[in-house]
Protein backbone atom coordinates (compact mmCIF):
# COMPACT_ATOMS: atom_id res chain seq x y z
CA UNK A 1 0.00 0.00 0.00
CA UNK A 2 1.31 3.04 -1.07
CA UNK A 3 1.14 6.68 0.94
CA UNK A 4 -0.66 8.37 -1.06
CA UNK A 5 -1.05 12.10 -0.69
CA UNK A 6 -3.99 13.21 -2.75
CA UNK A 7 -5.42 16.77 -2.23
CA UNK A 8 -7.81 16.23 -4.56
CA UNK A 9 -7.18 19.75 -6.21
CA UNK A 10 -9.80 20.70 -8.48
CA UNK A 11 -7.54 21.70 -11.23
CA UNK A 12 -3.72 23.25 -10.97
CA UNK A 13 -5.03 25.64 -14.05
CA UNK A 14 -4.54 29.44 -13.46
CA UNK A 15 -6.48 32.50 -14.56
CA UNK A 16 -5.20 33.70 -18.31
CA UNK A 17 -6.30 37.32 -17.58
CA UNK A 18 -4.80 37.34 -13.67
CA UNK A 19 -2.67 34.14 -13.07
CA UNK A 20 -4.69 33.43 -9.89
CA UNK A 21 -5.82 29.87 -9.73
CA UNK A 22 -8.85 29.04 -11.17
CA UNK A 23 -11.80 28.12 -8.12
CA UNK A 24 -13.34 24.90 -8.33
CA UNK A 25 -15.89 23.62 -10.82
CA UNK A 26 -19.73 24.63 -11.13
CA UNK A 27 -22.07 23.04 -12.30
CA UNK A 28 -25.04 25.59 -13.57
CA UNK A 29 -28.86 25.02 -13.52
CA UNK A 30 -28.90 23.89 -17.08
CA UNK A 31 -26.12 21.41 -16.47
CA UNK A 32 -23.03 22.70 -17.68
CA UNK A 33 -19.87 22.92 -15.96
CA UNK A 34 -17.85 25.45 -15.36
CA UNK A 35 -15.11 27.16 -13.78
CA UNK A 36 -14.64 30.90 -12.22
CA UNK A 37 -11.42 32.62 -11.65
CA UNK A 38 -10.70 32.26 -7.37
CA UNK A 39 -10.62 36.16 -7.27
CA UNK A 40 -13.94 37.21 -8.96
CA UNK A 41 -17.67 35.86 -7.58
CA UNK A 42 -21.00 36.56 -8.58
CA UNK A 43 -23.01 38.91 -6.46
CA UNK A 44 -26.93 37.69 -6.72
CA UNK A 45 -28.08 40.92 -5.19
CA UNK A 46 -26.28 43.07 -8.07
CA UNK A 47 -26.69 40.53 -10.42
CA UNK A 48 -22.93 40.93 -11.32
CA UNK A 49 -19.52 39.55 -11.06
CA UNK A 50 -17.01 41.45 -8.65
CA UNK A 51 -13.19 41.00 -9.11
CA UNK A 52 -12.23 38.81 -12.01
CA UNK A 53 -14.56 37.89 -14.77
CA UNK A 54 -13.20 35.00 -16.13
CA UNK A 55 -14.89 32.23 -17.01
CA UNK A 56 -13.94 29.06 -18.92
CA UNK A 57 -17.06 26.32 -19.51
CA UNK A 58 -16.42 22.61 -19.90
CA UNK A 59 -17.25 20.29 -22.01
CA UNK A 60 -20.00 18.36 -20.88
CA UNK A 61 -18.86 14.62 -20.83
CA UNK A 62 -20.85 12.67 -22.86
CA UNK A 63 -23.20 10.56 -20.83
CA UNK A 64 -23.47 6.56 -21.75
CA UNK A 65 -27.10 5.69 -22.45
CA UNK A 66 -29.19 2.63 -22.42
CA UNK A 67 -29.58 2.46 -25.89
CA UNK A 68 -28.36 0.42 -28.43
CA UNK A 69 -27.57 2.26 -31.81
CA UNK A 70 -29.93 0.96 -34.64
CA UNK A 71 -26.77 0.66 -37.03
CA UNK A 72 -24.53 -1.36 -35.07
CA UNK A 73 -25.90 -2.49 -31.79
CA UNK A 74 -23.41 -0.43 -29.86
CA UNK A 75 -24.19 1.61 -26.42
CA UNK A 76 -25.27 5.33 -27.50
CA UNK A 77 -23.77 7.98 -25.67
CA UNK A 78 -25.86 11.57 -24.90
CA UNK A 79 -23.81 14.67 -26.14
CA UNK A 80 -24.06 17.81 -25.25
CA UNK A 81 -22.40 20.56 -27.34
CA UNK A 82 -20.95 23.85 -26.34
CA UNK A 83 -24.29 25.73 -28.02
CA UNK A 84 -27.17 23.58 -25.87
CA UNK A 85 -28.07 21.21 -28.59
CA UNK A 86 -28.40 17.65 -27.34
CA UNK A 87 -27.43 14.67 -29.47
CA UNK A 88 -27.09 10.78 -29.25
CA UNK A 89 -24.02 9.12 -31.27
CA UNK A 90 -22.90 6.30 -31.60
CA UNK A 91 -19.72 5.12 -29.18
CA UNK A 92 -17.98 3.28 -31.46
CA UNK A 93 -17.64 6.90 -33.25
CA UNK A 94 -14.42 8.69 -32.72
CA UNK A 95 -13.29 12.10 -34.37
CA UNK A 96 -9.46 12.66 -35.53
CA UNK A 97 -8.75 16.25 -34.85
CA UNK A 98 -5.66 15.12 -36.96
CA UNK A 99 -7.14 13.60 -40.45
CA UNK A 100 -10.22 15.86 -39.41
CA UNK A 101 -12.76 12.71 -40.33
CA UNK A 102 -14.31 10.39 -38.10
CA UNK A 103 -14.05 7.07 -37.86
CA UNK A 104 -16.31 4.05 -36.38
CA UNK A 105 -20.05 4.24 -37.10
CA UNK A 106 -21.73 7.20 -37.70
CA UNK A 107 -25.03 7.02 -36.37
CA UNK A 108 -26.34 10.65 -35.28
CA UNK A 109 -29.85 11.41 -33.80
CA UNK A 110 -30.46 15.40 -33.27
CA UNK A 111 -32.63 15.69 -30.17
CA UNK A 112 -35.52 17.69 -30.95
CA UNK A 113 -37.93 19.89 -28.90
CA UNK A 114 -41.01 18.13 -28.12
CA UNK A 115 -44.28 19.92 -28.01
CA UNK A 116 -47.82 18.78 -25.81
CA UNK A 117 -51.07 20.69 -26.45
CA UNK A 118 -52.28 22.57 -23.19
CA UNK A 119 -55.86 23.86 -21.88
CA UNK A 120 -55.00 26.48 -21.21
CA UNK A 121 -56.35 30.02 -23.52
CA UNK A 122 -54.20 32.04 -24.92
CA UNK A 123 -54.46 35.84 -23.27
CA UNK A 124 -53.79 37.94 -26.25
CA UNK A 125 -55.81 35.25 -28.82
CA UNK A 126 -58.15 32.89 -26.67
CA UNK A 127 -56.64 30.13 -28.80
CA UNK A 128 -54.86 27.21 -26.99
CA UNK A 129 -51.81 27.18 -26.03
CA UNK A 130 -48.80 24.63 -26.47
CA UNK A 131 -46.23 24.21 -23.81
CA UNK A 132 -42.95 23.72 -26.12
CA UNK A 133 -39.87 21.54 -23.71
CA UNK A 134 -36.83 22.50 -25.87
CA UNK A 135 -33.54 20.06 -26.69
CA UNK A 136 -31.89 21.61 -23.78
CA UNK A 137 -34.34 21.41 -21.49
CA UNK A 138 -36.22 24.74 -21.47
CA UNK A 139 -39.66 25.29 -21.59
CA UNK A 140 -42.00 27.35 -22.58
CA UNK A 141 -45.81 28.13 -23.36
CA UNK A 142 -46.55 29.54 -26.91
CA UNK A 143 -50.25 30.20 -28.87
CA UNK A 144 -51.27 27.37 -31.39
CA UNK A 145 -51.79 29.43 -33.76
CA UNK A 146 -48.16 30.78 -34.18
CA UNK A 147 -46.47 28.67 -36.64
CA UNK A 148 -42.48 28.96 -37.75
CA UNK A 149 -41.71 28.86 -41.46
CA UNK A 150 -38.46 27.51 -41.98
CA UNK A 151 -38.34 28.31 -45.90
CA UNK A 152 -38.87 32.32 -44.84
CA UNK A 153 -37.54 32.29 -41.65
CA UNK A 154 -40.37 33.77 -40.43
CA UNK A 155 -42.87 33.56 -37.39
CA UNK A 156 -46.94 33.85 -38.25
CA UNK A 157 -49.78 34.05 -36.37
CA UNK A 158 -50.16 35.01 -32.99
CA UNK A 159 -46.79 35.88 -30.99
CA UNK A 160 -47.80 35.00 -27.36
CA UNK A 161 -44.67 33.64 -26.11
CA UNK A 162 -44.03 32.80 -22.05
CA UNK A 163 -41.08 31.29 -20.70
CA UNK A 164 -41.28 29.02 -17.66
CA UNK A 165 -38.70 29.13 -15.18
ZN1 LIG B 1 -8.73 35.97 -12.96
ZN1 LIG C 1 -23.40 2.41 -34.29
ZN1 LIG D 1 -52.57 33.67 -29.26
Amino acid sequence: MQDQVSQVASTNEVCPRCGNPLGEITTTKSGKQMQRCSTGSWNPETKKVEGCPFVKWLETPPQQLDEKCPKCGSPLLLVTTRFDKRLKRCSTNKWDPETRTSSGCDFVEWLKGTSENLDEDCPTCGNKLILYTAASGKKLKKCSTNKWDPATREASGCPYVQWIN
